[in-house]
């Protein structure tokens, strides 16, 4: 869950982080098409500059150039020429387009002609700027000026008339300012800009009509912030050219300055800066309308998804976490729901425990599902009733039942257990049938100091272990996990540890145990091989505590094939001696029919000591036949084949099924007649012993009683028919030497 959880807000987390990516890299992306679009229209604006720049220039240099041409004229002429020639100045204008024109002669005097036909005498521009700089060489256009005849804008025109090297007087032509002017109000941006003709000193030397107000200078144009106007003014004396700000009416506007080559004037060139966008805008605000709507999209999506997985996650928990049967939780959830109270460091003692109900599977085939689960049902309803705050408990599987209690003293706990059962039949009748009885076992276990670092699930594990020792008693029972459970926990670990170097120090040793004939006299007919452990540090270990673990690992398949090379090695000996073959037994767990090539590999092994067919016996338990009766089946043919004797073990110690003896083609029965003992009616017993051992004799089936301790037990097998005895009565388990001082002395018994 915490991993879910984990996981959910991880994908979130990188969907958030998706969406900001888009989110900044949509900004980015409208920011740089901005950017493009002012850099564009800055551009632009700096080419409307520009070519009002030339287009000014070309204008101004072309009447520069007629007057140049008429100066050269009069300048070159003879005197008498010159004076007809100043006289023609009135016909020539005619065919240019100045307002007027005139020779200013080098006292300041001038005739001007104007182009409506009046010729404006004497005129005395000795004084003048214009005439003075032309007299001094230069060729000058002034700015725009009032002119006293029309009371329009006009500007003078003058270039000086050589003679020679010398000066000798003035060209001078007027023209409208309205020439240029045109010129300036072409329209820049769609008309959203205008231009401007400034000189060094920021006066508007030409002034566009589109120029709001009256302003005169360039620094009433607008309001120029901090430094704005030094930077333009700075602009204007320079060469180059460049871009300045200022506002008109709070709206920011962005003027290019290029130089126009004339009288140091300046071509300004002026818009308010919002228009560079405009032109971009339309795809500005497209491609922010197309970002936004697709991180709509997205987050939608990523909603409706959040939406679909909370759906989907609150139906897996309670897939996961609910326990459809009985409605309690889950052994998931009991542990997610007990972890923040046990791992509480307070007052509180917990004990956990473990529930099983004994032989469940029998009481279910015997009164039904149905009425199990509602044996279930009702057992989960008393528990759920608890009274005890903070007890928690869930359905672990089928029949097992698992929680946490606080409890003050294991007295409490014990109490509480035996109402359960009680409980139990009241609620649930049916689970005290007079067919069979449900009885409960549970296990409990109370940790103490040194048992703070168990995790939840280890502490219901020896719960668990706790219940299974007390699973084998009679009635429903309850027990604690115990310092020997403890012990057995950590002598199984170290057993399991040790395994391989065990075997690889040749710890293991096989134990004979003989079988005897009963029905000729008594003679040793061979004998079961039985594993043991002669462990350095521990002494002898019995099977008992070592196969089941082994069984549980699978290391018994190599433990298994180990003891029946050494049973081969033992009987080859045994042969070599110069004995006759003898039948010994080999123990095999049913995890080594489940390899490949077990068939081939014991007889391979058999073939290599060069035993003879029939004296080799394998003993199967009854728990391989359960588990797969094809590959018995078949394993056990092949065997016979290959010269092995199968017997099936401890016939009647466990799931016993007669049916069994139908299907398999064994030699030998195996009875635990041990197992048999447990019942108190021994007539009843040994009828159904006779009767196994009959139908076993009708099968053509040999029959061993092993478990005999007792000497009447003997009699009653003879009689019965039981082949052999191997038990305790005759021999117990001895040693390979034991067992060839044994075989040396003879093997018959003489019995009575
Ligand atoms: P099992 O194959 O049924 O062997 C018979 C067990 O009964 C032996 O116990 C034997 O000592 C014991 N027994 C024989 N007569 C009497 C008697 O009169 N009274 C009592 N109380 N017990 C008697 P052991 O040697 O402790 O072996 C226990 C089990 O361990 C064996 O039962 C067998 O299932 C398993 N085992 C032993 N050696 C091997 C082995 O090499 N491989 C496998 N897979 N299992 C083995
Ligand atoms: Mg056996
Ligand atoms: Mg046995």
């Amino acid at each position: 869950m915490k991993n879910d959880t984990r996981t959910y807000r991880t994908t979130y987390l990188a969907a958030i982080i998706v969406c900001l990516c888009f989110l900044i890299g949509g900004i980015l992306f409208v920011m740089i098409l901005a950017g493009r679009s002012e850099e564009d229209n800055r551009r632009y604006l700096q080419d409307a500059a520009k070519q009002n720049q030339v287009t000014l220039l070309k204008q101004v240099q072309g009447d520069f150039q007629t007057l140049d041409g008429i100066a050269a004229c009069i300048g070159s002429s003879g005197e008498e020429q010159q004076v007809q020639l100043r006289g023609a100045l009135k016909t020539i204008n005619e065919k240019n387009t100045f307002l007027r024109m005139g020779y200013v002669s080098s006292d300041g005097i001038a005739d001007l002609y104007d182009i409506s036909g009046i010729t404006l005498k004497d005129v005395d521009l000795s004084e003048s700027d214009f005439f003075l700089r032309a007299m001094a060489g230069e060729r000058v256009i002034t700015g725009a000026l009032i002119d006293m005849v029309s009371n329009e804008y006009i500007n003078y025109l003058t270039v000086p008339v050589y003679q020679g090297e010398s000066v000798i007087g003035v060209l001078c032509a007027v023209n409208a300012s309205s020439v240029y002017r045109e010129i300036i109000d072409a329209p820049v941006l769609n008309g959203k800009g205008y231009t401007n003709i400034v000189d060094q000193e920021g006066n508007l030397v030409i002034r566009t009509l589109n120029l709001s107000g009256d302003p005169i200078r360039l620094s009433e144009m607008g309001v120029f912030e901090d430094g704005q106007l030094d930077q333009a003014m700075a602009l204007l004396s320079g060469e180059t050219g460049g871009q300045f700000l200022y506002k008109t009416e709070g709206v920011q506007q962005l003027a290019i300055a290029e130089p126009l080559g004339i009288n140091g004037w300046s071509v300004i060139s002026v818009v308010p800066r919002r228009i560079l966008w405009e032109n971009y805008g339309l795809t500005i605000g497209g491609v922010a309308l197309i970002i936004v709507g697709a991180f709509a999209i997205f987050l939608f999506l990523l909603y409706r998804q959040g939406r679909i997985m909370s759906k989907s996650n609150a139906a897996l928990l309670h897939q996961a976490y609910d326990d459809p049967l009985t409605g309690c939780r889950s052994f998931q959830k009991l542990l997610l729901d007990a972890e923040p109270l046990t791992s509480q460091k307070g007052e509180k003692k917990w004990a956990f425990w473990y529930c099983d109900l004994k032989k469940f599977k029998y009481f279910n085939d015997l009164l039904g599902y149905q009425t199990g689960d509602r044996v279930l049902q009702a057992l989960a309803r008393l528990l759920s009733e608890d009274e005890i705050p903070d007890a928690l408990f869930c359905r672990v599987s089928a029949d097992n039942f698992a929680g946490i209690r606080p409890y003050q003293d294991k007295s409490e706990l014990e109490q509480w257990f035996r109402t359960l059962p009680v409980r139990l039949y009241e609620t649930e009748p049916a689970a005290a049938s007079s067919r069979m009885r449900v009885e409960l076992c549970m296990g409990f276990f109370c940790p103490e100091a040194d048992d703070d670092s168990l995790s939840l699930t280890e502490s219901i594990n020896r719960a668990n272990m706790a219940q299974k020792t007390v699973k084998g008693q009679t009635g429903s029972r309850c027990g604690f996990f115990t310092r020997q459970i403890r012990e057995k926990i950590l002598s199984d670990a170290e057993i399991e540890t040790r395994a391989w170097a065990a075997l690889e120090n040749g710890e293991f040793v096989l134990y004979m145990q003989p079988k005897v004939s009963i029905q000729n006299g008594g003679r040793i007919v061979g004998a079961e091989a039985l594993s043991r452990w002669i462990s350095p540090d521990r002494g002898m270990i019995s099977p008992g505590d070592f196969i089941p673990l082994f069984e549980q690992s699978g290391f018994i398949v190599k433990l298994d094939r180990y003891n029946f090379e050494l049973a081969c090695r033992w009987m080859r000996s045994y042969l070599d001696a110069g004995n006759p073959p003898l039948n010994v037994a080999v123990n095999v767990s049913r995890l080594a029919l489940l390899q490949d090539h077990f068939v081939e590999d014991y007889t391979a092994i058999k073939n290599r000591y060069r035993i003879p067919d029939r004296a080799l016996e394998l003993e199967f338990t009854e728990s391989v036949v359960l588990d797969d009766d094809g590959v018995f089946l078949d394993t056990v043919v092949q065997l016979q084949k290959n010269g092995f004797i199968c017997s099936l073990d401890d016939f009647g110690s466990g799931y016993s099924s007669l049916n069994l003896l139908k299907n398999l083609p064994i030699d030998v029965l195996k009875l635990d007649i041990l197992f048999f003992r447990q019942g108190t009616d021994v007539t009843r017993e040994r009828l159904v012993i006779s009767h196994v051992l009959a139908m076993a004799r009708d099968l053509n089936i040999r029959t061993i009683a092993e478990g005999v301790e007792e000497e009447d037990q003997v009699a009653f097998l003879r009689r019965a028919g039981c082949d052999v005895v191997q038990g305790y009565v005759f021999y117990k388990p001895m040693s390979l030497a034991d067992f060839n001082q044994l075989a040396a002395a003879g093997l018959d018994l003489n019995l009575p």
